[in-house]
């Protein structure tokens, strides 16, 4: 049996956990390919005009795997996370914003309802309907996503010793280890953004490699101890409602206080509601603490040169500013 899994959206924080799941049951696992302009124009012509551009990236993966004629499409409910927060309400209502409005797609599509009390997903409850409709027993769904378990873990440890999504699911699924930076000129950027941003290629036009060429060294929310994230909301009257806005929030704050941090980066996708808060709350904040803080937010029709242009005079600002301190002191 043929699964499809969109390389889109949480792809890039639970494929390892997805990926070893399925093919412990014995089925072969389909990736949608990188996201191309092609497959954007797919995509925004599938959605309504004001959705916000993951979704319409999703859309256009989804296409494509109903194209490559795979038996399901794996696309979760994801509820919750955390007691009492959620996500975005996308989320929540994209199995069905999906089945119907993108023709092919109702039958295909895998939805379970995923509510968890932490980021670890694995409990078999959650999965058993789906093993139903799979043909697969109670107890083939326990054992595989017990291995699954394990993958996902050590995916998650190796991203916290500063290895990108990207490089942590390479080393986890192909066990090959990251190139070292050959660079580094004593600067460190914070990017504050959602997986689906920060590591889509033609959201963020490859912000991470960009940053790293130019010798910066980049920190993002997966890095860090989740506990340690959600502490740095501490000071708020309450959190936000949505999760993953929760931890780019209290990876931004942690930026602020943390001297080895020298500068912020914010990529957001246009239409994207729960950004607006977020960079606004920074935007306030980043004054108080008196570091350099951009929003780089991404549209349709974003240019490359213009990012280039911005991130390279972002971080020569904050280089020049660094190196003055340093003789001057
Ligand atoms: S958090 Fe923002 S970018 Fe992500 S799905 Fe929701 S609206 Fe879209």
């Amino acid at each position: 049996m043929r699964i499809g899994i969109p390389r889109a959206l949480l792809y890039y924080y639970y494929y390892p956990l997805w990926k070893t799941f399925f093919e412990k049951l014995g089925c072969e696992v389909v990736i949608s390919g990188k996201t191309t302009i092609d497959l954007l124009d797919k995509g925004i012509k599938a959605s309504v005009s004001e959705i916000c551009v993951p979704i319409k990236i999703l859309n256009g993966h989804v296409l494509e795997l109903l194209e490559a004629g795979v038996d399901y499409i794996f696309l979760p409910r994801m509820m919750s996370i955390r007691k009492g927060q959620f996500f975005c309400p996308k989320f929540m209502g994209l199995p069905d914003m999906v089945r119907y409005s993108l023709p092919g797609a109702k039958e295909k599509v895998l939805f379970p309802n995923i509510k968890s009390l932490s980021d670890d997903i694995s409990d078999e409850k959650l999965y058993y309907d789906m093993g139903k409709t799979l043909g697969v027993t109670d107890k083939d769904v326990r054992e595989s996503l017990s291995g699954a378990r394990k993958v996902w873990n050590k995916f998650r440890s190796f991203s916290k010793k500063g290895y990108t999504a990207l490089e942590a699911m390479e080393y986890v699924l192909e066990g090959k280890l990251p190139e070292k930076q050959a660079e580094d000129i004593g600067v460190t950027i914070g990017l504050m953004g959602y997986v689906y941003d920060v590591y889509d290629d033609l959201v963020s036009m490859g912000i991470v490699d960009r940053l790293r060429n130019m010798g910066v060294k980049v920190m993002t929310f997966e890095m860090m101890d989740e506990t340690m994230l959600d502490r740095e909301l501490d000071h708020m009257k309450k959190r936000l409602f949505w999760t993953f806005s929760n931890k780019l929030l209290g990876a931004g704050y942690r930026f602020l206080k943390d001297e080895g941090i020298d500068g912020i980066i914010h990529v957001t996708a246009f239409g994207c509601g729960p950004d607006s808060l977020i960079g606004k709350l920074m935007e306030i904040d980043s004054e108080e603490y008196g570091k350099p803080f951009m929003t780089i937010r991404v549209d349709e029709h974003t240019g490359e040169n213009h990012l280039q242009t911005r991130i390279e005079a972002f971080v020569d600002m904050i280089y020049r500013k660094k190196t003055k301190c340093i003789k001057e002191a």
